[in-house]
C-alpha cells in the first residue's frame, strides 16, 4: 500500500513553524543540531514530519475519508521528535488526532511567543527558584525546598545524563548521592599520603561491606564532567556505600544454666555484607535500643555484639510511662545476671546465620544503664508518692550524689528500713530533746533500739523538679550503738 508522504517543503515547513522543536508539550526538546560528520548534510536530525491521520491504510489514526492530497498536506502533519513519534503511534487510544492537532497549534504558538526572545538557560531557572524562595510566602517554603533540591539535582543530571542524582540537606551538610544509570567508567586518583588510609578503608568496604568515608580533598575522581562539577571547595566528605539488605534479627535471652530460653524484642535494620564479613545495624524497642552484630564469614572470629541506648527518645515523656520500659529492664536484670544473648539473622524471611551465647554482662552498656534505670526507678517510686508528673529529661550524667539522694529518698518514702551500712556517707543526724537526761538513759540502755527521727523540712532536686522530703522519717537503726561515740548536746 503506498503511503502519502509529505514533500521536502512541507517537511520543512513542518519543522520551521514549530522552531525545530518537539510539538509535544511534555516534551519540546530540540529535533536537531550540529554533526561532525564530513559530508555535504553537517546536522543531526532526531525530529520527524509525523501524520496526524495516517499515510497508508491499517496505518495510525487513518482516515479512510480523507484524499491522498490531505493526507500529504501542511495540515494533516505535526513535527515531534522521534521518541514522541513512536509513542504515538503505540498508543492511539492515548494520542487521537484532535490532541496532536491541539500539540500542534500550541507549538506554534509557543514558536512565535518565542521568536527573537533569549530562552531560559537551566541556570536561568536554578536561580528563578531560589530568588523565589526569598519572597515566597510562608505556606510555599515547603514546595520552594522540594523545587530547589530538584532543580539542583537537575542540572547535575544535565552535566552528564549517565547519573542520576539526588540530593538532600541535614545535620548542616548537603548530601548529593551520585547514582550510576549504566556502568560508567571513572578514574579515582587518591593523594599519596592519604594512599595507606585510603587502601585500609577500601579493604574493609570489600571485605567487610563498611561503607568507605574519606575526605574528599583525599581523592579526585576523573572521567565525568560532573565530578567536576562536584568538586567543592572546603570540607566535604566522600562516601562509598556498600550495598544494603533490610535484615531482620531475632533475639531470645537464654539462663546461664541454658535452663531458659525467652524471646526478646526482635531489631529490624539492614546488613552489610563484604567478602569476609557481614554486619548487621538495626533498631528494637522503638529504636531506643540499637543493636550491632556483626560475624565473620569463616568463623574464626567470635560474633561481635553491640548493644546502644538512645534515651533522647524518651524526652518529655511522662517518667511513669516510658517506652519499653520494663522491657530493658528486663534485660539488663538478667545480662547482669550473667544471662545470654542467641542471634539469629534473617533476610527476607530467611535464617542466614545464628550466634549463640553472646554475653555483655559486664560491658560498659550494661553498667551504664543499670545506674540510669535503678535511678529512673526511684525517681518513678518517688513520683508515685508525690502524685506530681515527671518528665524525663535529656542523657545528662547523673551525679553519684543525685543518684544517692534519689535511692535514699524513695526508701523512706516507700517506708522502707533503711540500715545505717546501707548510708554510704555519715548521716549526721540535729536531735530537739526536752529531757536530755531521759534521752541519755535510754540510748545507755544497752538494748536494741530503734530511733524516730523528725527530720527539718528539706528540699531535694532530682531531675530538675523540687521535691519536699516528707517531714516524718523513719531510720531504723538494728544494731545497738556504742553511746560513748554519742555526744549529745541540749
Ligand atoms: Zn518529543
Amino acid at each position: 500500500m503506498a503511503r502519502d508522504e509529505f514533500n521536502d517543503l512541507t517537511k520543512q515547513m513542518l519543522r520551521e513553524r514549530v522552531a525545530g522543536r518537539c510539538s509535544n508539550p511534555g516534551c519540546r526538546v530540540q529535533t536537531s543540531g550540529p554533526s561532525t560528520k564530513a559530508t555535504r548534510q553537517r546536522y543531526v536530525n532526531i525530529g520527524i514530519a509525523a501524520h496526524i491521520a495516517g499515510a497508508a491504510a491499517k496505518g495510525p489514526r487513518y482516515d479512510a475519508s480523507m484524499s491522498a492530497q490531505e493526507r500529504k498536506s501542511f495540515g494533516n502533519g505535526v513535527w515531534l521528535c522521534q521518541p514522541c513519534s513512536t509513542k504515538i503511534d503505540q498508543d492511539e487510544e492515548r494520542y487521537p488526532p484532535s490532541l496532536l492537532r491541539s500539540w500542534k497549534t500550541e507549538a506554534e504558538r509557543l514558536a512565535d511567543d518565542e521568536i527573537g526572545r533569549r530562552l531560559p538557560s537551566k541556570q536561568d531557572a536554578f536561580d528563578n527558584v531560589v530568588a523565589m524562595m526569598g519572597s515566597m510566602p510562608k505556606r510555599f517554603s515547603e514546595d520552594g525546598i522540594a523545587n530547589v533540591h530538584q532543580a539542583y539535582a537537575a542540572r547535575l543530571e544535565s552535566v552528564d545524563p549517565r547519573f542520576s542524582i539526588t540530593t538532600s540537606y541535614g545535620d548542616k551538610a548537603t548530601c548529593i548521592e551520585v547514582r550510576a544509570k549504566e556502568d560508567v567508567s571513572f578514574t579515582l586518583k587518591v593523594q599519596p599520603d592519604r594512599a595507606a588510609e585510603y587502601a585500609e578503608k577500601l579493604r574493609l568496604l570489600f571485605e567487610r561491606g563498611e561503607d568507605l568515608r574519606i575526605d574528599a580533598d583525599a581523592i579526585r575522581l576523573e572521567g565525568s564532567e560532573l565530578f567536576e562539577e562536584l568538586r567543592l571547595p572546603g570540607k566535604g566528605m566522600f562516601e562509598m556505600k556498600s550495598t544494603k539488605q533490610v535484615a531482620k534479627t531475632k533475639l531470645w535471652l537464654c539462663s546461664p544454666d541454658g535452663g531458659l530460653r525467652d524471646p526478646f524484642e526482635e531489631a529490624v535494620g539492614e546488613i552489610s555484607a563484604g567478602t569476609a564479613y557481614v554486619a548487621f545495624d538495626g533498631k528494637s524497642c522503638g529504636g531506643i535500643l540499637s543493636i550491632h552484630y556483626g560475624h565473620a564469614l569463616s568463623g574464626k572470629e567470635p560474633p561481635a555484639l553491640e548493644l546502644k541506648f538512645d534515651s533522647t527518645l524518651w524526652n518529655g515523656r511522662n517518667i511513669l510511662t516510658l517506652s519499653y520500659y520494663s522491657q530493658l529492664k528486663l534485660l539488663l536484670d538478667r545480662l547482669e545476671k550473667g544471662w545470654s544473648l542467641d542471634i539469629a539473622l534473617e533476610v527476607e524471611g530467611n535464617r542466614i546465620s545464628v550466634s549463640k551465647g553472646a554475653g555483655l554482662g559486664g560491658s560498659d552498656f550494661v553498667r551504664t544503664l543499670v545506674f540510669l534505670i535503678s535511678f529512673i526507678d526511684a525517681v518513678r517510686a518517688i513520683a508515685e508518692r508525690v502524685a506530681q508528673t515527671i518528665m524525663f529529661r535529656g542523657t545528662r550524667t547523673i551525679s553519684i550524689n543525685e543518684y544517692r539522694t534519689a535511692k535514699q529518698l524513695s526508701q523512706v518514702m516507700a517506708g522502707d528500713e533503711v540500715t545505717f551500712e546501707a548510708i554510704a556517707s555519715n548521716p549526721k543526724f540535729e536531735m530537739e530533746v526536752s529531757d536530755v537526761q531521759i534521752v541519755r538513759q535510754y540510748l545507755e540502755s544497752q538494748t536494741p533500739h530503734s530511733a524516730k527521727i523528725i527530720s527539718r523540712e528539706r528540699a531535694v532536686q532530682l531531675f530538675g523538679y523540687c521535691f519536699a522530703v516528707p517531714l516524718l522519717s523513719r531510720f531504723i537503726g538494728r544494731q545497738s550503738w556504742d553511746p560513748s561515740s554519742l555526744i549529745v548536746t541540749s
